[in-house]
Formats: C-alpha cells, structure tokens, sequence
C-alpha cells in the first residue's frame, strides 16, 4: 500500500523546497486535494448528479514576492513558477499571451482570468509539489487550478466565493488547456469537506452532503498505471453522443429522461445513442440510490451499485479497458467474505483508478492481494491507497 506525507509534512517539505529554489523563506502556502469520484461517472455533463470526495492527496503550492529586479519593465506581473515534478522554472506574465509548456498553462489560465477581476498578486515566485498522480483521473489538473486560485485569493487578500472559484478553474481548463471538461473536478477541490462525499447537482449545483466517515469503511484508490490515448478522443464523441441521444428525445439533457420516457423512446435512437443514454439515466439513479444507503450505511447496496456502475460504463457506455476489468473483476472475486463490498472503473475512462469500498480491516490484504494478482494478469505495477474524505482547499500558513 502506497503512502504518502501529511498535508503539515508536505506543507513543510514544500516550503523547504521553496527556500532551496527561490533563496527566501516562503509568505504564503495553500493547497488544494484531489479527488475520487465514487459513483456518477459521465454524467456531469448531462446535468446529472455525482458524488465525489476530496482525497488525501495534495497539490501545494508555496509563494513569495519576486524580487524588484525580477519584475522588469513590463505592464502585467510576471510569475515565476517552479514544479517539483517537471524540475525547472518557466516565467509567464499574467494577461500576455504566450507559448507554454502544457502544465504551465493551467496556472497561467487561473491568473489570467482572476486578473481580469481585478484580482492582482504582483510579480511572484511560486514552488508546486504534489501527491496527486499526474494524469491517473484523480483530477491533479483541477488540484492545480484550485491550489493556483487558492494562491491567488491568500495574496490579494480577497476571498472569492467557492462555487465562482470553481467555474472559474473550469473556464482556465475549457479556454487555456482546451479540455472541454464538466465542473466535478473543480467543484470537489475547490468545496469538499473532511468526512464527506459531496453529491453535486451538475443542473443546480446544489450540493448535498454525504457522510462518509464510518471508521469501518475504506475507499481504497487503485492506479492501474495504464491510461489509454483514446480518453482524450472518445471524450467528446461520448459528450455528442449524449446531445444527439436529449434532442431524439425531445429534451434539453438526459438529466429530463427517466427509464420508462427512455424505454418508450428507444425507436427514436441510434442503437450506440440508445446505450449511452441507457447508461446516464441508469448513473444518475445510481448516484441517489448510493447516497441513501450510504447514509443508512448499508454498505453491502453502496457496493452492488458500484459494480452496476462499472457494468454499465464497460457495455453500454464503453469507456473501461482490459486492465481496468481486471482491477474489478479481481475485487469482486474477493468478495464480501474477503471485506471488499463493490468497485468501479472512476474518472473519465480508457485506464486510470478504479474505486473500492471495502472494510478497513481487511483493507490492506486486499490491496496486496489485488496488486499481486493484477502484476500476474498484466505485467503492470499498479499503485493503491486508502484515503479518508478530505478537506477542500485551502491555505495552510499565511505570514
Ligand atoms: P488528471 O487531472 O486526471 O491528473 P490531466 O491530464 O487532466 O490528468 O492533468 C494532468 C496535467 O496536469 C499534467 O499533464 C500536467 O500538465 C499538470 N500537472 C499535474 N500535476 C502537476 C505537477 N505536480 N506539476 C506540474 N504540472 C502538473
Ligand atoms: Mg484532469
């Protein structure tokens, strides 16, 4: 089982690291989670609803001023950022447009856009480091957006509200990155709470609360170290497919259709409409169903669900992989007896995590267990963890 530093340690090591690059102590640390989504899988972009937790994985970030001979001449503030991972230092300037390397551009997106409400840092150094695996659906991209608007509002001194702050991430991710992804990611960053899953309304964005912090349940987190190209592609053809599958219906999302108004309308669909649709309005019942048992903590139903839930995305809206399969099928082969209640594919598909909700006690040996087996099945390390929900964003030390 993989560990990782406590937010207070990675705090520490983050600012070290800070002193090491920049020379200074840092003024201004924050961070911001990533997450796990553990039922509501594409359905956000069809107003639906999801239900994802904060995880106790972070990406921080420490700042400092720049120094006056670094700000130069120019008009807007130049930013100087340093990631750990990437290991070296690129420079943008807040409202230039510019050509960045890809991981810049998410930071660069959140100054733009905050600058354009009159949200100004000044020039400023800034050091990332993270524990949230790049690229494994366990959103790190958000995290980098939150944690950069985190900074943003700890230097100005200005708070924004957390739902704005969130779209706004979003736009950063739509406009500067291009990916035309729904609002979870940021949502759940920017707005989770310790001890709860939060089920967001993705029509109202009304949030609900779920409490998840039963001692004896875990969400164990597997990276199946796989991600496949198609994830990017298929992304959009599956955002289509969805459109066209509302407008044959009459409606303005599938968030408006039930499974009997589906049922009846099956004739008006393509047959790969028919199964996409079959799988959102399917999720989205799931979601609600998951969230009443977790409520009851009828944990046995909250795992039945999940594995609905990965039924569904593997047939109908094909979005799993071999690898994937495997992480799930070698889950449920342990079973209730073994302590594992349900598991599912989780993020946008085509490879990354999958979820697992299992009894504590037993947590452990059935990571080891899944790790082996998995290492035998396809010569991949795989990577998993346990995560409690964690908290939302926020700044961790403020001078
Ligand atoms: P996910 O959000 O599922 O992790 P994405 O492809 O959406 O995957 O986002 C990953 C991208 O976020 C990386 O390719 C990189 O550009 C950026 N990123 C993530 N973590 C870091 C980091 N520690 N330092 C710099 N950039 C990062
Ligand atoms: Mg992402």
């Amino acid at each position: 089982m993989d560990t990782a530093p406590t937010l207070s340690e990675l705090s520490a090591r983050t600012a070290a690291r800070f002193a090491e690059v920049f020379g200074q102590a840092p003024n201004w640390t924050v961070a911001a989670p990533g997450r796990v989504n553990l039922i509501g899988e594409h359905t956000d972009y069809n107003d639906g609803f999801v239900l994802p937790m904060a995880i106790e994985r972070y990406m921080v970030l420490a700042a400092g001023p720049a120094a006056a001979a670094e700000s130069g001449q120019s008009s807007g503030n130049i930013i100087r950022v340093f990631s750990d991972l990437i290991g070296s230092a690129q420079t943008f300037t807040v409202g230039q447009v510019a050509e960045l390397p890809p991981w810049c551009v998410y930071l660069h997106g959140v100054f733009d856009l905050l600058a354009k409400r009159g949200l100004n840092t000044g020039p400023l150094e800034v050091l990332v480091t993270s524990t949230v695996p790049l690229g494994g659906g366990l959103s790190s991209s958000a995290a980098l957006e939150v944690a950069t608007a985190t900074l943003v509002e700890a230097v100005t001194g200005q708070v924004l509200d957390g739902r704005d702050k969130a779209k706004l991430c979003q736009q950063a991710e739509n406009q500067y990155v291009g990916m035309p992804c729904g609002i979870m990611d940021q949502f759940s960053s920017a707005l989770c709470r310790a001890g709860e899953a939060m089920r967001l309304d993705c029509r109202s964005l009304e949030t609900t609360p779920v409490p998840l912090s039963d001692p004896n349940v875990s969400i164990l987190i597997i990276n199946s170290n796989v991600k496949h190209e198609l994830s990017n592609s298929e992304y959009p053809v599956r955002r289509a497919q969805c459109e066209e599958a509302a407008s044959a219906l009459g409606v303005k999302s599938l968030r408006d259709v039930d499974p009997a108004a589906l049922a009846a309308g099956w004739s008006k669909l393509s047959e790969v409409a028919y199964k996409r649709a079959r799988h959102v309005v399917g999720e989205i019942a799931r979601v609600l169903e998951f969230s009443d048992a977790a409520a009851n903590a009828d944990w046995s139903t909250a795992g039945e669900l999940m594995y609905a839930s990965h039924d569904s995305l593997r047939d109908d809206y094909e979005v799993s992989c071999p690898q994937i399969d495997t992480l799930v099928e070698l889950a449920q082969s342990i079973g209730p007896s073994g302590g594992v209640y349900g598991s599912r594919i989780t993020g946008g598909g085509f490879g990354g995590c999958t979820v697992t909700l299992c009894e504590t006690a037993k947590a452990a040996a059935i990571a080891d267990r899944i790790l082996a087996e998995y290492k035998d099945h396809t010569d991949i390390e795989a990577m998993a963890f346990t995560s409690r929900p964690a908290q939302g964003a926020h700044v961790v030390r403020y001078q």
